[in-house]
């Protein structure tokens, strides 16, 4: 059955915005946010911590079948800083969000990141790593890239995604 509400994938490298962004545009829209680092915990779809990563090791065969019956309703903003796994067939529209280093730099020191995922992180943003895995995963028609260095910047984008959502929504009318 075809959904009444699309799925959006909110994605980038940790640091830039992705929740401020989800949580800004579910209370907007009535959409559900998910968030995977709280989905992957509570649901215990890891593997286990890692300690030098500070972070769960994510079970993704665990994660899918999570996510499956709420892409199934449709509705949903997942908000994670992968999107490669997700079946085309679950996903309308993917937001990859993109900052300055500065900037994430200074997100990712106020959340004291341990060095080597600082750093990481940093490389991974420099390097275009979630807006390459985004365009190689989806059709590019459905993949925006937005940049969120400061709040107009987040309100103009969420603004952006509501437009985008009404007209998903007069398109796929029933
Ligand atoms: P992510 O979910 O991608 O890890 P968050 O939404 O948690 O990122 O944001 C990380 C930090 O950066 C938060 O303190 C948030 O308030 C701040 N932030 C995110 N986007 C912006 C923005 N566009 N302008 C100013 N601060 C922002």
């Amino acid at each position: 059955m075809a959904r009444t509400q699309p799925n959006i994938i909110i994605t980038g490298t940790p640091g830039v915005g992705k929740t401020t962004h989800a949580e800004a545009l579910a209370e907007k829209t009535g959409l559900k946010h998910i968030s995977v680092n709280q989905l992957v915990k509570d649901k215990g779809c890891h593997e286990g911590w890692d300690e030098e990563y500070q972070s769960w090791i994510v079970d993704e065969d665990k994660l899918l079948d999570a996510i499956e019956p709420l892409a199934a309703e449709g509705g949903c903003i997942i908000d994670w800083h992968a999107c490669d796994l997700f079946p085309k067939s679950w996903i309308d529209l993917v937001v990859v969000l993109r900052t300055d280093t500065k900037n994430l730099y200074d997100r990712l020191a106020e959340r004291k990141y341990p060095e080597l995922k600082m750093q990481e992180n940093i490389d991974s943003e420099i390097m275009e790593v979630l807006l390459q895995e985004a365009r190689e995963s989806y059709d590019e028609e459905i993949v925006v890239e937005l940049t969120s260095n400061d709040a107009d910047e987040m309100d103009a984008n969420v603004e952006r995604i509501e437009a985008w959502l009404e007209n998903w929504r007069k398109d796929n009318a029933q």
